[in-house]
């Protein structure tokens, strides 16, 4: 296992800086995420590492071994891209063997790696199949066999999975992680699908505009956004503006047009000053409805505009004031009586997340 570490990374095209003296440790044996809008820069960094870009700036290290300049053939890595590549006219076995054959391995050596690296990804029973007699999800399984068998020093996948539908996504992201895990490969990953990255990843980084803007384990991205950006891009929120009225050490006091909130600092390495203005995120998962007020803090009364019901969870528009707020409840019981009356709607200070920036 090899740590993958990226130094001071500044990679340009003409005028464009795709990447911005960037820095990133990605630890040995971790399934690491890179996410972020279009043209964030998540690409740039993978085909760096993989050797395709020389960046004009900083280091990329495997290990010890720096190989910002070594050419991709060099570097050992294993790598899947959204499309799968397979060769159309070669059987499944010989498109796995093609790595193994061009870095001259042993024929016999060939013949029992292949097997070995097609049994890892469940198709040892497709040997002989052409890539079209294959499902999608199935010629993904035979690209991750051809990107294991070289047993490489770390992987890269690109988009893997956007070609496929929803379930086999489901299906392959449970796969790679497995493989990842079994293998005790670093694996750096890239997409655009947050549900992916938040159920498989051990890490990941928010990008955006070629720079890092967290890094965090899903829950410390999801629970804390340290900025407005990441909370926005990471599932859904409703932002709050309003000034602090107190300050604690990782906590304050927010006075809104809705209300007065306790919340958490979400960079607590940065905190607002009392009368700072600053904007509170709020997710909708978090509301907890009720008909009577709980709390005089936390808590705001509304009535319901309009939901959609979606069987385990119903989505409101909680009309508070002029402000609209998402506000979603498990195993719905306000549908019935959505349109009647006023509720209240609480939640807990660790659910409300004060942002500077
Ligand atoms: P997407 O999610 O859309 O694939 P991305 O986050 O992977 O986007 P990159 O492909 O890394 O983004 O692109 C980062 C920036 O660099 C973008 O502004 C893009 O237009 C630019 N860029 C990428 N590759 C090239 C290239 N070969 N020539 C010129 N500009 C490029």
């Amino acid at each position: 296992m090899i740590s993958i570490k990226i130094q001071q990374l500044t990679k340009r095209f003409g005028a464009v800086t795709a990447l911005h003296q960037l820095d990133l440790t990605i630890e040995p044996g971790e399934l690491f995420f890179l996410l972020g809008p279009s043209g964030c820069g998540k690409t740039t960094l993978l085909r760096s590492m993989a050797g395709f870009y020389i960046p004009e700036e900083g280091k990329i290290l495997f290990g010890d071994e720096d190989v910002t300049r070594l050419a991709p053939h060099k570097r050992n890595t294993g790598m899947m891209f959204q499309s799968y590549a397979l060769w159309p006219h070669m059987s499944v076995a010989e498109n796995v063997a093609f790595g193994l054959e061009e870095r001259r391995v042993p024929k016999d050596e060939i013949r029992r790696r292949v097997g070995e690296a097609l049994e890892s990804v469940r198709m040892g029973n497709y040997a002989d199949r052409k890539p079209n007699q294959l499902s999608g999800g199935q010629q993904q399984r035979v690209a991750l066999a051809r990107a294991l068998v070289i047993r490489p020093r770390c992987l890269l996948l690109d988009e893997p999975l956007s070609n496929l539908d929803a379930k086999l996504r489901l299906e392959m992201r449970t796969e790679i992680r497995r493989v990842c895990k079994e293998f005790k490969l670093t694996t750096v990953y890239v997409t655009h699908d947050q549900k992916e990255a938040l159920s498989v990843s051990d890490r990941m980084a928010i990008l955006e505009s070629g720079r890092i803007l967290q890094v965090g384990t899903p829950r410390e991205v999801y629970k804390r956004p340290t900025r407005k950006t990441v909370a926005h891009f990471i599932g859904e929120t409703d932002f709050i503006a309003g000034k602090v009225t107190g300050i604690l050490k990782d906590s304050a006091t927010v006075e809104t047009a809705i209300g007065r909130f306790d919340g958490v600092l979400g960079d607590p390495t940065c905190p607002p000053v009392v009368g700072q203005e600053v904007t509170l995120s709020i997710r909708p998962e978090c509301w907890e409805l009720s008909h009577v007020q709980q709390t005089p803090q936390n808590s705001v009364r509304g009535t319901i505009g309009g939901f959609v019901y979606l069987g385990e969870v119903a989505q409101y528009d909680l009309m508070v004031r002029d402000r609209v707020l998402k506000v979603f409840e498990r195993n719905p019981r306000f549908v019935d009586g959505a349109s009647r009356g006023e509720l209240f709607a609480t939640v807990a200070p660790e659910d409300v997340v004060i942002l500077v920036g």
